[in-house]
């Protein structure tokens, strides 16, 4: 050791992450190209509706059948189950016994966004408006002067569906939740900024016509409801039976004058649903079976049938292992999961919430998450030295670009996803996700060799024989 020099020594003994571009040559071309296929499923997918229809496609395109509940697979066999059109399951058969693990990946498929409430119509000072629920942790002073589309479905009385896409085409109209006037903001301006904008202040111009009678009452209302009658049918009574969310209506784009990030709704999570997909259709007859899932209500806490406090990827499982004549505690035990869900990219403007040198960075690969949660670790997984050294190795091995990180300062504030809900089955899970900035805003950003290094990560696990 004496007679190295320190610079041998810095090389030899410290660790820095590396920006991914210096670990493999030609990576960004590669990046670029596989970012093509996720802006498309980006644009495809802004909600976990449309999200899961476009998995389901992509699967059946590369063949992969219906789960039947019971069957014996042959090895290499590759199927979906789709979870009430919100959530979509697929995996293919290894060689291996169920009881030597399932390499499973999960992701979510649902984004923050305003839905609409049961009863959104209303008019007022000569507008028509939707009231908004917002759904998950957004920012709502962000929600407010910018084009929003509407998606969703509702069900007429009798049953029919009705598929709802409005603002999303060139010629579509768009919407918009008002904010004031500078001019006229000095109450506001005393507002903290959590609540600049309140949650029933998140309503939703959608039309300023008066109906011609000049007698009737709510003229711009009902101008409003005879146009949706007369276009989907509706009566004011079938929003009850509605899901329709309000979601940003642009479209992906390259950000930067190098082109090297993405910035687009719906990131957190589809920046790992869709390399967690491509590397499930991608994997042939693998040593352990793999499980992908793209689930559900992440961003409201996994609660509800859709959300992964259900049992449903467990009912899968236990299926499986029956038609496998496989024990389902023992596959459980022998399994690894990987939580795959975004994390926060360090923001040189907001470098104060974050330990810069616990931090993730944009453009430095994907990010290995020991634990999530907040405050003193509480309600996260935290990851075994065991599972994270199995996974170092995987990725090292693989040629995968990444890095480690934690979610803000110790006492900045947290978060968590949905490691817990799976290590709580007793299966070996770990966080693994990409960085993003402004993450849960209406543009989050997200740098290409990032989202590339995800796929390579998933891509490694799943044709993993350890
Ligand atoms: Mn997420
Ligand atoms: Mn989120």
């Amino acid at each position: 050791m004496e007679n190295k020099t320190a610079k041998q020594l810095e090389k030899e003994l410290l660790y820095t992450a590396k920006p991914a571009v210096d670990e493999e040559s030609g990576v960004f071309a590669k990046a670029e190209r596989f970012c093509e296929g996720y802006k498309a499923f980006l644009d495809a997918g802004k909600t976990e509706r449309e999200a899961a229809a476009f998995s389901v496609k992509m699967l059946e395109e590369a063949g992969y059948k219906p789960f039947e509940a019971g069957r014996r697979y042959q090895a290499g066999e590759k199927v979906y189950y789709n979870n009430r059109g919100k959530c979509v399951l697929a995996a293919t058969v290894g060689r291996a016994p169920l009881e030597a693990g399932i390499h499973m990946n999960m992701a979510h498929i649902d984004s923050p966004r305003l839905d609409l409430k049961q009863l959104p119509l209303y008019e007022e000072g000569g507008l028509a408006l939707f009231k908004t629920h917002y759904y998950g942790g957004l920012r709502k002073y962000q929600w407010t002067a910018v084009p929003l589309a509407l998606h969703g479905v509702l069900y007429k009385a009798g049953g029919e569906r009705v598929d709802f896409c409005v603002g999303e085409k060139e010629s579509d109209p768009v919407f918009c939740v008002t904010d004031l006037l500078p001019h006229l903001s000095a109450d506001q301006n005393n507002r903290t900024l959590k609540g600049g904008i309140k949650g029933e202040e998140l309503n939703i111009v959608v039309g300023s016509l008066p109906i011609e009678d000049e007698d009737a009452k709510q003229r711009v209302k009902l101008f409003t409801m005879r146009l949706l009658n007369e276009q989907y049918g509706l009566v004011e009574k079938d929003f009850i039976r509605a899901e329709i969310e309000a979601v940003p209506a642009y479209k992906a784009k390259d950000v930067g004058f190098d082109r090297s990030l993405i910035g687009a709704y719906g990131q957190d999570d589809l920046v790992e649903a869709y390399p967690a997909l491509v590397a499930e259709i991608e994997v042939q007859n693998p040593w352990f079976t793999t499980l992908c899932v793209l689930t559900d209500k992440e961003e409201i806490g996994s609660d509800g049938v859709t959300g992964l406090q259900s049992d449903y990827v467990f009912h899968f499982i236990q299926q499986l292992c029956q038609g496998q004549n496989a024990d389902y505690v023992l596959t459980l035990i022998a399994s690894k999961c990987l939580s795959s869900d975004v994390t926060n990219a360090f923001d040189p403007t907001f470098p104060d919430v974050s330990d810069k040198r616990n931090s993730a960075y944009a453009g430095k690969g994907v990010c290995l998450t020991k634990y999530t949660g907040g405050g003193g670790k509480s309600s996260t997984n935290d990851a075994s030295a065991e599972l994270v050294a199995y996974f170092a190795d995987l990725l090292d091995e693989a040629g995968v670009a990444w890095q480690t990180g934690e979610l803000g300062k110790v006492d900045q504030g947290g978060g968590g996803t949905v490691a817990k809900f799976v290590a709580r089955r007793n299966v070996d899970t770990i966080d693994l996700g990409v960085p993003v900035l402004s993450m849960h805003a209406p543009f989050e950003l997200v740098a290409k060799v990032d989202v590339y290094m995800a796929y390579k990560a998933f891509a490694a696990f799943a044709r993993a024989e350890r």
